[in-house]
């Protein structure tokens, strides 16, 4: 396995595979790896000749007042996981490289942004839309693989790709994998304090709450959300972001469900804030 922090060498890289015929997947990541990361990385490794994971924490993607800084990082600890799931190439840059002094185009999701995270994370999409296709540029992926845990950061990136015409790139969203409690595996729950993630498996809880009074035959927002709110008053420690039924397409709050429809929410605990969403079908 190749650690690679160049943008010249890994273009150059990709641009060989490219010419001989091989197939390309990537996984971008913000790095200190779990399993829920390792999912993508094995669908990845099934599904192409060459697999590179992006590690950067990208600064554009963060507020002012986000973390940034305290992010966790351990590259060491991530190059023996990735080595030992089959990785190719750890494609590591610098910010600096990324985002020169006179650094000024960004892509940037329109209504898409102004929903569910985008409200209380101006600017975020843009950051993470903005690095997600640099990637795409300098990887040259056949494959890219994303977690539903970010159901709307899928649906933005699955809507760039179409809309900016991005051919013969295919976006894979693989499911969320979870603790043993319920709880989404984050990079950001080593923030939790023992009370806290005790208490944060409320998130999962809720959206069950929602999933059971759904298959029962309830398809009105308003009251599953009521019965979720229920739920997560059971945390004393929580402070609820949004909590919200929208559809898949546009993300547009929804009043009766038919069809599809996407349950999100977003928790704090302190200054640690959690996701989690889950997927409505009608039979
Ligand atoms: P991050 O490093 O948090 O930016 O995540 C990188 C990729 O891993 C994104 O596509 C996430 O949606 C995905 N991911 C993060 N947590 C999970 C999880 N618990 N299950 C599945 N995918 C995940």
């Amino acid at each position: 396995m190749k650690i690679i922090s160049s943008i010249a060498e890994m273009s150059a890289l990709a641009e060989a595979w490219r010419s001989q015929g091989w197939r390309i997947g990537l996984v971008p990541t913000m790095g200190y790896l779990h399993q829920g990361h390792l999912s993508l990385v094995a669908e990845a490794r099934a599904g192409n000749d060459y697999v590179v994971v992006s590690i950067f924490v990208n600064p554009t993607q963060f507020g002012p007042n986000e973390d940034f800084l305290r992010y966790p990082r351990d590259l060491d600890k991530d190059s023996d996981l990735c080595r030992e799931a089959g990785v190719d190439v750890i494609f590591t840059p610098p910010a600096a490289e990324m985002y020169p002094e006179d650094f000024d185009i960004y892509v940037a999701p329109d209504e898409l942004a102004g929903q569910l995270c985008g409200r209380s994370r101006p600017g975020h999409f843009r950051g993470v839309c903005t690095v997600v296709l640099k990637f795409f540029h300098i990887v040259r992926p056949h494959n890219a693989y994303f977690g539903q845990k970010d159901a709307q950061q899928c649906i933005i990136l699955e809507r760039m790709v179409k809309d900016l015409n991005l051919m013969d790139l295919t976006l894979h969203r693989l499911p969320t994998i979870r603790e043993a409690d319920g709880l989404a595996l984050s990079s950001r729950n080593v923030y939790l304090s023992p009370a806290e993630r005790q208490q944060a498996v409320v998130l999962r809880q809720a959206l069950l709450t929602a999933e059971r009074l759904f298959a029962a035959g309830e398809h009105d927002s308003a009251a599953l959300l009521e019965a979720m709110r229920q739920e997560l008053t059971k945390a004393d420690l929580a402070r609820v972001d949004y909590l919200e039924i929208v559809d898949t397409a546009r993300l547009q709050p929804l009043q009766q469900i038919s069809g599809e429809a996407l349950v999100a929410l977003a928790v704090y605990f302190g200054k640690t804030r959690l996701i989690d969403n889950t997927l409505l079908r009608e039979k």
